[in-house]
C-alpha cells in the first residue's frame, strides 16, 4: 500500500521514495548535504502517521537542535491535520529532560528538579570547592566540571572511575561531593540529564520495556554527532541486546553524513554508524546522491574540497540544478576592508537581485570574528540577527570588562560592582554580600563606598576589592582606551582567570577583541587623531576616508536611535565632553542594546559554521578564509584536526543555494594583533572552473608598503606598545624587494603554465612564492630558481 501517488510523496526521487515508505526494520541513511535527508526523515514520519501505521505518540524523532525541532513540527503540521502532541520530537537533552520528568521518582529526583547551564554548574562546583577548601589553582573549578562531563559521557559513576593516580583519586573524591550536593539541591547538569535518563532505562526493566513498546519508530537527524552515550541510550529504546545484536520491535531510522562530522572534539563518534550497523544488523541502507540545494557551481566545490580527506566513507553528489553562478573568491587588503566589501554585497543582493534579508548568511569559523561584521552592518543600517550565540557585548566575559571599566567611571554603579565583586573568586561570598547590601542601604551610600562599614573579614575583603578598583582608577588616569582596557583586563584578574582556564580560549580571544573594538572605536570618533603616531610617511595620506565619514552619509536610517547620537566626545543633551572611555562605554551599551533585529523581522543571519548545521540559505558568505583562522590554528598541527577543519568548511560551503562568496583579508586585526596571513588552503583546493576572483579595488597596482601603511594608520595610536606589529609589517614589507614580482599578478612558469601570486616571503636569494596555477593547484616557488616571467 504505497501509494505513490500520495501528495506527501510527490515531488521524492526513487531512492528517498524508498526511504520513506520502508517497511518495519532498521535503516540507515548515509547521505551527503543537501541531499534530502533530513526531508525524508519528515516525510517519513507523515507518511507513517497518514498510513495509520503509527500514531503521534508511537514515534520519537531527535534532531539536532531545538530550532529544527521546531522547523520538523511545523512541516509536519502542513502535512498533516492531526494533533502532534503525543510526539516526542526535540533534542537528546530535551527527550532525556521529559524521560526524567514523567518519572522523576523512579530515577531518584524531586519533581521540581532544576536544571543548571553552564555558568550555574560552575557557580555549583565554586561553591562546593570553597566549602571542602579545595585548592583551585591545582583544581581549578572549570577543569572539574570539564572532568564530571567526560565521566558522564562515558557513563561513569565516581565509584566506576579507575583511580591510579592521587591526582585522579582527589577529583573523583569531588566528583562524589559534587553529585550529593546536586542531589541534595534537586539539581541536574546537562550531562547528567543523560546518564541519569540512560541509568533510568537501564535499571527499570519494567519501564524500559514500556518505552521500546510504545516507540515503534526512533528517527535519529545528524547521527554522525551523536556521542558514546546518547547512543547506548538510543540502544535501551530500541531493544534489549541479545549476543551482540539488538532484539525488539522498533524501527530505528538512522540518517547522517560523515563528511559532517564536526563535534568530534566534543566526544562525537562517527563509529556508531559502524556500530549501528553492526549491532542492529541494519537490513536497510540507503544512498541519496542528489543534491536539491545548491547550484552546481557551489556543490563541485563541495565535492571537489572534501575529496582531500582520506578517511571518509566515500560519496559524491550530483545536482540537475545547472552550474549557476561562479562561487566569488574576494581578496581584502584588511578585514576592516572584507566587512565594508561584505556589506556592499548585501546591499547589491538585497537591493539589485531582490534577495531577503534572511536568505542572507554570514558564516565565521570563530565567535570573536562577529564582532567587525556586527559593527559594519549596524552602521549601515542592516538588521542582522547573531545565532547560536549572543552578540559580541552580551558576552560574559565582554559585560565582566565593561563592568569593571564602569566602576571606574561610576564607583555608584551597584548592577557593576555585583556582577565583578567577586569575579574572578575573590573569596567574597553570598553572605558578605548581603551583609554589605544591608550597610548601603542604611547609610544610603554605594556598595561600593559601603565596602568601609563592614566588620570582620568580610570587609576586609570588600575592602581590598575597592582598594583594587582605585588602585585601576589611578593607574589608568591620562592614559589612551587602549591601555585602559589592557590594563583593566591585567589588573582585574579577568585575563589570568580565563588563561587558567581549559575553555577560555574563546572567551580570552573575545577580551582582545575588545581592545580592537576600542581602537577602532577611538579611530573613528576622531578621540586622539593627532597623537596617532605613524612610523611610515605614506601614512598620513592613507588614512581611510570611509572612517572618517559620518553615518549620515552612508545612508543610514535616521531611526535607528544611536546613529543620531553625537558620540563623538560630547553629551547631546549637556553639552559635556565625554572621554574616550565613557563614550566607548555609551557605545556598548546601545550596539548591545537594540540592533538585534525584532522577531520576525527581516535581517541577516550571522552564525558560527557550526551552528549553521543543518540550515540552507540563498546566499552564504563564509569570511575570513585565511590560514590559521580557517583551517584554525590549533588545528594545523595534526591531520585529524585538519580533516575536522575540512569538514567544516563543507558544512559551510553546503549551506548555500544560489551564491556562495568566500573572502579572506591579508591583514587582520585579531587576538589584539594584526597578523597577516596567508590564503585559506581550502581556497586553494576549489576548481578553478568553479570560482570568479573579484577584483579588489586598485588591485594589479597593489603595493604591500602602502597596505600595511594603511593597515597601520588605521590601528594604531600612540600608546600602543607595537614593537611585534612593526615587526610583522616589516616582513610583509620586506617582500617588496622579490624584483619584479609582486602579489596579485599573473605570471609564466614553463612547467605549470600561467597562475596568480598569492603570495610573497622573503628577500634575496630566500624570496619565495606563492603562485596558484588553475591545473596545478597552488605552489611555493623560489624565485631564485624558478623563471617566472609577469604576464600582466
Ligand atoms: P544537510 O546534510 O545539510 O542536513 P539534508 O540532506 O538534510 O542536508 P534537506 O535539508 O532535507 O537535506 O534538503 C535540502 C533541500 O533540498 C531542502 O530545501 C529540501 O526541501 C530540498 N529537497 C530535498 N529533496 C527534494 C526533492 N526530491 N525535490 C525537490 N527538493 C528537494
Ligand atoms: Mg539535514
Amino acid at each position: 500500500p504505497n501509494a505513490p501517488d500520495l501528495p506527501l510523496l510527490h515531488g521524492l526521487n526513487p531512492e528517498q521514495l524508498a526511504a520513506v515508505t520502508l517497511p518495519q526494520g532498521h535503516a540507515l541513511i548515509l547521505a551527503g548535504a543537501g541531499s534530502g535527508k533530513t526531508r525524508v526523515l519528515t516525510t517519513r514520519i507523515a507518511w507513517l502517521l497518514h498510513m495509520g501505521y503509527a500514531s503521534p505518540g508511537g514515534i520519537m524523532a531527535v534532531t539536532f537542535t531545538n530550532k529544527a525541532a521546531k522547523e520538523m513540527q511545523t512541516r509536519l503540521s502542513a502535512l498533516l491535520p492531526i494533533s502532534l502532541r503525543g510526539m516526542w520530537m526535540g533534542t537528546f537533552h530535551g527527550l532525556c529532560n521529559r524521560l526524567l520528568r514523567a518519572h522523576h521518582q523512579a530515577a531518584g529526583l524531586p519533581a521540581t528538579f532544576q536544571i543548571l547551564d553552564m555558568q550555574d554548574q560552575l557557580s555549583a562546583i565554586k561553591r562546593l570547592c570553597k566549602a571542602f577548601n579545595v585548592d583551585t589553582e591545582r583544581y581549578p573549578p572549570k577543569q572539574l566540571g570539564w572532568f564530571f562531563a567526560s565521566c558522564k559521557e562515558d557513563g561513569l559513576r565516581p565509584k566506576d572511575v579507575p583511580t591510579h593516580d592521587p591526582d585522579t583519586r582527589k577529583k573523583v573524591e569531588l566528583y562524589q561531593l559534587y553529585e550529593d550536593q546536586c542531589q541534595r539541591e534537586g539539581v541536574v547538569d546537562f550531562a547528567e540529564l543523560l546518564l541519569r535518563s540512560y541509568e533510568l532505562l537501564r535499571d527499570h526493566p519494567a519501564l524500559r520495556q514500556h518505552y521500546q513498546q510504545r516507540f515503534r519508530y526512533l528517527l535519529v537527524d545528524e547521527f554522525q554527532d551523536t556521542n558514546k552515550l546518547q547512543y547506548q541510550w538510543l540502544k535501551l529504546l530500541a531493544g534489549e541486546m541479545e549476543d551482540g545484536r539488538i532484539v525488539g520491535t522498533s524501527s530505528v531510522l538512522a540518517v547522517g553524513d560523515d563528511d559532517q562530522s564536526i563535534y568530534a572534539f566534543r566526544g562525537a563518534r562517527v563509529g556508531n554508524m559502524q556500530d549501528f550497523l553492526r549491532e542492529f544488523a541494519v537490513p536497510h541502507q540507503i544512498k541519496l546522491e542528489r543534491n536539491y540545494r545548491s547550484h552546481g557551481n557551489i556543490l563541485d566545490c563541495a565535492n571537489a574540497l572534501i575529496e582531500n580527506n582520506s578517511q571518509r566513507l566515500g560519496k559524491n553528489l550530483t545536482t540537475d540544478q545547472g552550474a549557476g553562478e561562479p562561487v566569488r573568491i574576494h581578496e581584502a587588503p584588511t578585514d576592516l576592508d572584507e566587512a565594508r566589501w561584505l556589506v556592499e554585497e548585501i546591499q547589491a543582493l538585497t537591493k539589485n537581485d531582490g534577495f531577503p534579508r534572511q536568505e542572507i548568511a554570514l558564516l565565521y569559523r570563530s565567535n570573536a570574528q562577529s564582532r567587525v561584521l556586527e559593527s559594519r552592518l549596524f552602521n549601515a543600517g542592516i538588521p542582522y540577527r547573531v545565532y547560536g550565540g549572543l552578540r559580541f557585548f552580551e558576552r560574559a566575559e565582554i559585560k565582566h570588562a565593561l563592568a569593571y571599566l564602569r566602576l571606574l567611571e561610576n564607583p555608584q554603579d551597584d548592577t557593576s560592582f555585583l556582577r565583578v565583586v567577586n569575579f574572578p573568586a575573590r573569596g567574597i561570598g553570598a553572605r558578605s554580600i548581603e551583609a554589605l547590601q544591608e550597610e548601603a542601604r542604611q547609610t544610603g551610600c554605594s556598595l561600593l563606598d559601603a565596602t568601609t562599614l563592614v566588620s570582620g573579614a568580610a570587609g576586609a575583603k570588600l575592602r581590598s576589592f575597592h582598594a583594587l578598583i582605585d588602585v585601576m582608577r589611578e593607574a589608568v588616569a591620562g592614559q589612551s582606551l587602549r591601555h585602559t582596557i589592557e590594563h583593566v583586563l591585567h589588573a582585574s584578574g579577568l585575563q589570568e582567570h580565563y588563561r587558567a582556564d581549559k575553555e577560555g580560549q574563546e572567551r580570552l580571544e573575545n577580551l582582545d577583541e575588545l581592545i580592537n573594538a576600542a581602537e577602532s572605536f577611538v579611530l573613528q570618533e576622531g578621540f586622539g587623531k593627532d597623537a596617532i603616531a605613524l612610523p611610515l610617511d605614506e601614512t598620513a595620506s592613507a588614512a581611510p576616508a570611509a572612517l572618517t565619514q559620518s553615518p549620515a552619509s552612508q545612508g543610514i536610517d535616521p531611526r535607528l536611535p544611536l546613529l543620531n547620537q553625537p558620540l563623538a566626545g560630547t553629551d547631546a543633551d549637556t553639552g559635556e565632553t565625554l572621554s574616550p572611555l565613557q563614550a566607548f562605554l555609551v557605545h556598548a551599551a546601545l550596539e548591545a542594546g537594540d540592533n538585534q533585529a525584532q522577531a520576525g523581522q527581516d535581517a541577516v543571519q550571522l552564525m558560527t559554521v557550526h551552528a549553521s548545521k543543518g540550515l540552507e540559505f540563498d546566499a552564504v558568505f563564509i569570511v575570513g578564509l585565511e590560514e590559521g583562522l580557517f583551517p584554525h590554528e590549533n588545528a594545523l598541527s595534526d591531520k585529524g584536526g585538519l580533516e575536522e577543519e575540512r569538514r567544516l568548511m563543507y558544512v559551510a560551503i553546503t549551506r548555500a543555494r544560489q551564491r556562495l562568496y568566500l573572502s579572506h583579508a591579508q591583514s587582520r586585526m585579531l587576538h589584539g594583533r594584526t597578523s597577516f596571513n596567508l590564503p585559506s588552503r581550502f581556497l586553494d583546493e576549489l576548481p578553478s572552473a568553479c570560482v570568479k576572483h573579484l577584483s579588489a579595488r586598485g588591485f594589479g597596482s597593489f603595493s604591500p608598503k602602502k597596505e600595511a601603511a594603511s593597515a597601520y594608520s588605521t590601528r594604531f595610536s600612540n600608546t600602543f606598545n607595537s614593537e611585534n606589529i612593526i615587526k610583522s609589517a616589516d616582513t610583509a614589507l620586506a617582500s617588496k624587494n622579490t624584483g619584479s614580482i609582486t602579489k596579485g599578478q599573473t605570471v609564466f612558469h614553463a612547467k605549470f603554465g600561467e597562475g596568480r601570486v598569492l603570495a610573497i616571503e622573503g628577500v634575496g636569494d630566500d624570496a619565495r612564492a606563492q603562485v596558484n596555477f588553475p591545473r596545478h593547484g597552488s605552489k611555493w616557488l623560489a624565485l631564485a630558481i624558478a623563471k617566472l616571467t609577469v604576464v600582466e
